[in-house]
């Protein structure tokens, strides 16, 4: 008999193209082996029982900061505590913003020994870029360290980066990183902001504030602000035919802008947020509730769910920022903006989206597993339960309703703007490359998670998926 090294059995697997199957996902070597049909018998080291759960694709969240400065994680406690959220709601690969003005050839290899000494989940990076060197490297970059997508601040005028410690720009450097982008595959993930149109508003909404806080966040840096961004950078894009990646898409306005940009032009992917969709200004979760974009209105919410059920959005991400909540209990204008999101981007997805609105669960999973590993050029590899793929699972029951709660939460910020939401979903297992790190919600195994390289992002990496799939159907 075929011996495998851990055999998940009894539940319901999600199959690309066949939806829910019953069948046992068997694995060797960190990889899935086999999907076995049910009553088969096949010896393993270990075994997992999924009774009455259904067997996901690991998410993967494509959106994540860390460390202490949210710019280069510097403890390797910083990695371990946030990775750890990451597992026990069933995140498998995380992809985090470095951000820095110094040589990233420099900082990439002590940053990775942080990772691979204390991450639970497989891990890749973005780079911010923001200096001539940083750009003259670009190559070097993509060839050889394996980072293929990168993110430009367009808000980062004049000293508006200076707390991150990035230096001013301007659109001629992001036109500069566009051009030198395309022919290397890699795809430019703009944060959209008209930071000059915000010194307006944002000076309009201090002088004359809305009384509740998130409203008067929201004022002092409206959806226009957003959409004509997003839309001038795609514009660039266009010219010289890069791949875009609108990060973090919060309002109806810049919806409507990337559509009318993907009328005429193609390489443009779109994330949002599980707080665009779930929570709004008027939510009452104070400045904890603080995030740039702002969060907007129930109609930009009930725009961006349509949107996504619509597959007019590609990614979900949370944008995950582990800065302790002291460091949000301030007045509006002084709160730190961020919060964590990690642990309840998959069990917030799948109640609110599934079990909520019945939007189909391959759609969810989409959204925040296979989206993201073809756009980041991880797919056949990760983002989807077949032979061959790595064995990123996440184990879930759909009928688990608790309420989430600060109480619970692992990240090192200590709170989730999510607290008192009703959820109906929990995540009980996760297996990252093999391993069983999370079994019946407790952490099992120690970190062991190993670095992603990602040769190309944003169009050539979606393409190269599609020859990929060419070639295996049958
Ligand atoms: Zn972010």
């Amino acid at each position: 008999m075929e011996r495998f090294d851990l055999i998940v059995e009894g539940g319901q697997v999600l199959l690309p193209g066949d939806g829910l199957t019953e069948a046992a996902v068997a694995v060797r070597e960190g990889r899935i082996a086999a999907l076995l049909p049910p009553g088969t018998t096949a010896d393993a080291t270990e075994r997992l029982d999924a009774t009455g759960r259904v067997v996901l694709p690991g998410a993967i969240d494509a959106h994540i900061h860390l460390g202490a400065s949210i710019t280069v994680p510097s403890e390797a406690e910083e990695v371990g505590t946030e990775t750890r959220s990451a597992v026990v709601g069933g995140v498998t690969t995380v992809l985090g913003y470095l951000m820095s003005a110094e040589p990233y050839e420099e900082l990439f290899e002590p940053a990775i020994k942080l990772f691979e000494q204390a991450s639970y989940t497989d891990f890749g990076v973005h780079f911010v870029i923001g200096t001539p060197h940083q750009l003259e490297m670009l190559p070097r970059y993509v060839n050889e360290l394996g980072v293929s997508s990168f993110k430009f601040f367009m808000n980062f005028r004049g000293t508006e980066g200076a707390y991150l410690g990035l230096p001013g720009n301007d659109d001629g450097f992001l036109w500069d990183l566009l051009r030198a982008a395309a022919p290397l595959g890699a795809m430019v993930n703009p944060h959209p902001e008209n930071i000059e149109v915000v010194w307006r508003t944002r000076e309009a909404a201090q002088a004359n504030p809305p009384a509740d806080p998130l409203q008067a966040w929201g004022a002092s840096r409206p959806p226009v602000v957003e959409a004509e961004a997003i839309s001038r950078a795609a514009m660039f894009a266009a010219e010289s035919g890069t791949s875009l990646f609108s990060v973090h898409t919060s309002s109806r306005l810049a919806l409507e802008a990337i559509a009318d940009r993907r009328n005429r032009q193609s390489g443009i992917y779109v994330e949002t947020c599980p707080h665009y969709l779930v929570l709004d200004e008027e939510s009452g979760v104070g400045t904890y509730g603080k995030v740039n974009p702002p969060l907007r209105t129930a109609e930009d919410r009930e725009a961006l769910w349509t949107a996504l059920e619509r597959g007019e959005i590609d990614v979900v991400g949370s944008d995950h920022v582990p800065r302790h909540r002291s460091a949000k209990e301030k007045d509006i204008w002084s709160a730190s903006a961020g919060f964590p999101g990690m642990e309840t981007l998959l069990p917030v997805m799948l109640s609110e989206g599934h079990l909520r609105r019945g939007i189909p669960l391959e759609r969810i999973v989409e959204v925040v597993s296979t989206n993201p590993a073809k756009i980041f050029g991880m797919y056949p590899r990760k983002g989807r339960i077949a032979p061959g793929a790595d064995a990123d699972l996440a184990i879930v029951d759909l009928d688990a309703p608790r309420t989430l709660s600060n109480d619970t939460v692992v990240s090192a910020a200590a709170y989730t703007p999510y607290s008192g939401l009703e959820v109906g979903v929990s995540v009980t297992d996760t297996v990252v490359g093999g391993r069983v790190v999370v079994r019946g919600g407790e952490v099992v195994a120690g970190p062991a998670g190993g670095y992603v390289h990602r040769a190309a992002s944003g169009a050539t990496a979606v393409e190269a998926t599609r020859t990929h799939s060419a070639g295996r159907s049958a």
